[in-house]
């Protein structure tokens, strides 16, 4: 068996008039964040730590945010598109642990649902996708309130 251990890491802004997707999972809040696609930003982190994990680059590269189609893309959608490229390689995901830094809103109700999106987006049993959710204790901008970010490691294994 050989592995592949690969990392991610994404912020986005917050904005007016936005829906807050994380994980493909709609959050109730009063600003959802800016970006070309949905701004999923833990979904986003995900597609790079498989991306990094397979050597295939970044997300930036396969979904460029200057490609119209891409405009306010279901990050699940890329989710799979990437997840497809990886498995095509000969690549199984062994796990994926992703952490949401947020200030606010409180993301415990909907981690679950986080989970199983991105572990049905992939094909994986939910087991192997874990999903945290921290703050940085006011700090900083995720600690101000100015956007999210999000912090993926995956590690893919082959016979
Ligand atoms: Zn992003």
């Amino acid at each position: 068996m050989s592995f592949c251990i690969g990392q991610g890491f994404d912020v986005h802004a917050f904005a007016d008039g936005r829906r807050l997707i994380l994980g493909g999972v709609h959050v109730p809040h009063p600003r959802g964040l800016a970006g070309h696609s949905d701004a999923d930003v833990l979904c986003h982190a995900i597609a790079d730590a498989l991306l990094g994990a397979a050597g295939l680059g970044d997300i930036g590269r396969h979904f460029p945010d200057t490609d119209p189609s891409f405009k306010d893309a279901d990050s699940l959608n890329l989710l799979t598109q990437v997840g497809g490229q990886v498995a095509g390689l000969g690549w199984n995901v062994i796990n994926i642990d992703a952490t949401v830094i947020a200030q606010a809103p409180r993301l415990a109700d909907y981690i679950d649902g986080m989970r199983s999106n991105i572990a049905a987006a992939l094909q994986l049993d939910i087991s192997r996708v874990n999903v945290k959710a921290t703050t940085t204790e006011t700090l900083g901008f995720t600690g101000r309130g100015e956007g999210i970010a999000a912090m993926a490691v995956t590690l893919l294994g082959q016979p």
